[in-house]
């Protein structure tokens, strides 16, 4: 909803979107997102937790993207050592973890060259001193 908030409530009618067939994806992202219960993700906020409805979902390791090595089962009996397990381009991901305090229950998101996936929300700017 905030997304089509921002593309059509703006200061200049330049910043607008031309005509409403433009903003036509963005509307039928937020209804699939409604109708399945979707949580806006934004970097830098937590969550509340859906497993136990108490905790919230927070960033683990501070702010920082970690490495998760996923070898080929065929491999495992002939592991290379741990550096090359993780210099390896085709085994390992880029991930952001989060975990809630309150159940314990983690959720891991896979962040591609540590660029921000498309449904997750930039962090919101801090208001100038
Ligand atoms: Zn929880």
């Amino acid at each position: 909803m905030n997304e089509i908030l921002a593309a059509t409530v703006v200061e200049r009618e330049s910043a607008c979107l031309p005509s409403a067939a433009e903003m036509l994806p963005a509307i039928d992202r937020a209804i699939n997102s409604l109708r399945r219960g979707g949580t806006v993700l934004r970097e830098g906020e937590p969550w509340p937790c859906r497993e136990c409805g108490i905790g919230e979902y927070r960033l683990l390791f501070s702010d920082e993207t970690r490495s998760l090595a996923l070898p080929k089962r065929s491999t495992t009996g002939q592991m290379p050592n741990v550096a090359a397990l993780y210099g390896r381009e085709n085994t390992t991901l880029t991930v952001k973890s989060y975990a809630c305090a309150a159940c314990g229950s983690l959720k891991t998101f896979w962040w591609p060259d540590e660029k921000r996936p498309d449904a997750w929300r930039p962090p919101r700017k801090k208001p100038e001193a």
